[in-house]
Parts: structure tokens; sequence; C-alpha cells
């Protein structure tokens, strides 16, 4: 029982800052026929994007002008405004 056994938490890099984080601190948005749908249980198939829960990360992103080159998707107002509505409705 020496070993120490630490929870592995899957690393996963935050697209706006580039830092890598615990899987669960970050949300995903993966990319459905073109259009970016935030993936609140983290379970779709597709490909996915990942963001820390906070807006900076988000409109760091935004600005990324290749962003919808690199993913396929259009990181558009709306969708901005769904992935702060996840980490800001809290409590
Ligand atoms: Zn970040």
């Amino acid at each position: 029982m020496s070993k120490s056994v630490k929870a592995r938490i899957p690393q996963r890099m935050c697209i706006g800052c580039r830092q890598m984080k615990d899987k669960n601190q970050l949300v995903r948005v993966v990319c459905q026929d073109g259009v970016g749908v935030v993936d609140n249980n983290q379970k779709a198939q597709s490909r996915g994007v990942y963001f820390c829960k906070n807006s900076d990360c988000i409109r760091r992103a935004v600005k990324n002008k290749g962003f919808c080159k690199q993913y396929g998707f259009v990181l558009d107002e709306q969708l901005v405004q769904q992935l702060e509505s996840t980490f800001e409705s809290k409590d």
C-alpha cells in the first residue's frame, strides 16, 4: 500500500490559452455537420475542441482567424454565449 494512487484525469488543451488542463475543468465543443455544438456530457464522438471555463479563453479563440479552417466550424456569437452560459450559471 505504499504506492500513491492518484485518480488520473485526462488532460486536454484549451485552444484559447493553449494550456493543458484536467478535462473536467474544460468545456468541450464538437463539430457536427459544420456547426459547433456545446458537448455538455463530453460524450459526442465528433472531433472536439476544449476551452477553459472562462470568457477570456473563448474570446481569444474567437479572434483566431484560422479557427474555422482549423476546426471546421465558426465560433460565432451564439455559440460563445452558449458556452458562457455553461459556466456562468452555476449555483
Ligand atoms: Zn484557456
